[in-house]
């Protein structure tokens, strides 16, 4: 299937690996002109490198944090406008509830909810203009199913679910689309990082596997196409059917 949108403008945050990375590669094979941005710019090089010879479409990148706003500034600085942004970071620390401070669920706020809130306000201006665009937003499983000690992250995906939910619907007569992929278990180091938490969640899945990036990847880019105009302010598990729920 061909998603038409060869020749579109893509900026990837979280990009240097796994599932940011797996957007990336499947918008660059669907002919998108890529922004790779993350926190190092070694780990893009290679990443850029990656793509272009698997593609034929070099992607450039940006080393940003996108946790503060001067990462975002650098961001926007290179890209003023943009037809397709993925929102990603990094996942929060897995930690008991109890042993959450307040300098954890600031850091989560930034990192997971307000970078987010921030580049869909910097971009979304423009693809109202020009009548296009699309948001994905990586958000989790946990916002269907908490899971112990993922606290920070299933709460501060939930308030970027509420504010998806409200803007998606102001600006869908704009051309403009959001919508959340929610990942379960789909194998990248941040799930190598989970180690038990994330062995016990497999074993779970429906599925009988972990899943591939790639597969992700494939989602987003569907998500992301011309074909896709009619789909906004939802939010798509990516699990394997590992969040038992009847809709
Ligand atoms: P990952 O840790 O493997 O990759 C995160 C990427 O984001 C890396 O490229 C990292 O360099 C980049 N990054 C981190 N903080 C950044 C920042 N402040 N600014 C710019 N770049 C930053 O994680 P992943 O497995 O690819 O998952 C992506 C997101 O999805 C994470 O937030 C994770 O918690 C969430 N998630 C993943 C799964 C899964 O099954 N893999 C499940 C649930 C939720």
């Amino acid at each position: 299937m061909d998603l038409q949108i060869q020749d579109r403008t893509a900026v990837v945050c979280g990009a240097s690996r796994g599932l940011g990375m797996a957007c990336a590669w499947a918008l660059a094979s669907e002919g998108v002109h890529v922004t790779l941005v993350a926190r190092r710019a070694d780990a893009l090089q290679v990443v850029a490198e990656r793509i272009a010879e698997a593609t034929g479409k070099r992607p450039a990148f940006v080393v940003a944090d996108i946790s503060t706003a001067q990462g975002r500034a650098a961001v926007q600085a290179s890209n003023t406008e943009t037809d397709i942004l993925v929102t990603n970071a990094g996942g929060p620390p897995t930690k008991d509830f109890t042993d959450l401070t307040h300098e954890d669920w600031e850091r989560a706020i930034d990192t997971n909810f307000l970078s987010a809130v921030e580049m869909i306000r910097i971009f979304a201006a423009g693809m109202r203009a020009r009548r296009f665009g699309r948001i994905v937003n990586i958000t989790s499983a946990t916002v269907r199913m908490p899971v112990e000690r993922l606290d920070l992250s299933t709460s501060t995906r939930l308030a970027l679910t509420g504010y998806v939910a409200g803007v998606a619907r102001q600006i869908a007569k704009d051309g403009v689309t959001i919508n959340n992929l929610l990942p379960g278990t789909v194998m990248t180091e941040r799930l190598v990082e989970l180690g038990a938490t994330a062995d016990a969640l497999i074993a779970r899945v429906p599925a009988g596997r972990a899943g591939k990036p790639e597969e992700f990847g494939a989602a987003c880019a569907f998500l992301c196409s011309k074909q896709a105009a009619f789909i906004t302010g939802q939010n798509l598990l990516v699990d394997g059917g590992l969040c038992t729920l009847t809709i």
